[in-house]
């Protein structure tokens, strides 16, 4: 680790016993400090041994529910109850939490497509480079949890990038049972590179990432979801003892989207007023929503139909839409062993 060259500094010591409670500092210098950090706040549980496992949210900036998890969990987690090392930092990109926007307003950039990084690059970029050569490189397990942002709300997931090989997505599937979220989201291997799901699958980590609800607010029963849900598979990862919780537990249902055909997409501009919420189990040819022109009272309404049979996992939050934005996505059930083929 201490030959990793990045231009983050932390005041964390990974091998100390205990809570600890501080930062990462990444030197940035712009236009309002020709000289400073950016702080990205981190805390580090460890108590005896046992595996090392990351935590994070605020990847996107704009997507709360798992940062109020990741706060509630540093309050109220009993250090007596941890078995190796919890590393957990609910602002993983500090700039684009501070601005509520799923981007650094630094850089413009979207940390979960930044992976591996560079840590002479952006700020941005040099996070994901932290992340990637420093922080995987310790932990036996991962979580980043999402949720759908400001423009959309998902239906409560889990979300996985089936790569990695089948051994990985194997110990990635039971995680995501024992999560037991409605839905676990089945994306395939070739979705993207860049994000920190795919620096899991590099190095081998078993990483949970979620899709919780979203919105750009916290809805509070996929916060209760997500929080017995992260519970049972931090006992699962064996870096909590104790019983798992059996409240908010799900026989979790895999479902994967289905190409081109499984979005709906606005036909003109104007007001979206949608006829389904997420999770909805809609058919083929059923009236999705209609789009109200705004300024020509005499035009007749846009009316969109599902293109298949499918389960509503994402829906569009603004309801003033242009055409070509999508306002919802479906996914369809589909059998463990779809993966493995
Ligand atoms: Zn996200």
């Amino acid at each position: 680790m201490a030959n990793t060259p990045t231009r983050i500094t932390t005041d964390i010591e990974f091998g100390r016993q205990g809570r600890q409670l501080g930062h990462l500092r990444l030197i940035h210098s712009d236009n309002r400090h020709a000289f400073s950090v950016i702080p990205i706040p981190i805390a580090v549980i460890a108590n005896g041994s046992g595996p090392t496992i990351l935590l994070t949210a605020g990847n996107h900036g704009d997507e709360y529910e798992g940062q109020a998890l990741l706060h509630g969990l540093l309050r109220g987690i009993d250090i007596a109850s941890i078995r190796g090392r919890l590393i957990v930092l609910p602002a993983l990109n500090y700039p684009a939490v501070l601005a509520a926007a799923r981007v650094s307003p630094l850089d413009d950039g979207n940390l979960n497509r930044a992976f591996p990084g560079d840590p002479d690059g952006s700020p941005t970029s040099a996070i994901a480079h932290y992340v990637e050569t420093v922080l995987l490189s310790m932990v036996q397990g991962a979580a980043d949890i999402h949720s759908g942002g400001s423009a959309t709300v998902y239906a409560p997931s889990v979300y996985l990038h089936c790569g990695g090989g089948p051994d990985l997505l194997r110990r990635k599937l039971a995680g995501a049972r024992a999560f037991g979220a409605p839905f676990t989201v089945c994306a395939r291997a070739t979705s993207d590179s860049r994000s920190m799901s795919a620096a899991c699958d590099r190095l081998g980590v078993p990483m949970i990432s979620t899709e919780l609800a979203g919105g750009g607010t916290i809805d509070p029963e996929a916060l209760a979801i997500g929080r017995a849900g992260l519970m049972r598979l931090l006992v699962h990862f064996g870096v909590v003892d104790g019983e798992p919780p059996a409240d908010h537990r799900h026989a979790t249902r895999l479902v994967s989207p289905t190409g081109p055909a499984s979005s709906v997409m606005a036909p003109t501009e104007g007001i979206f007023e949608p006829l389904h919420g997420v999770g909805a189990e809609v058919r083929k040819g059923a009236l999705a929503g209609y789009v109200h022109p705004i300024g020509e009272l005499e035009r007749p309404y846009a009316a969109m139909e599902f293109a298949h049979d499918g389960i509503v996992l994402v829906k569009r939050v603004p309801s003033l839409v242009r055409r070509g934005d999508y306002l919802y996505r479906l996914a369809c059930e589909i059998d463990e062993k779809t993966l493995f083929a």
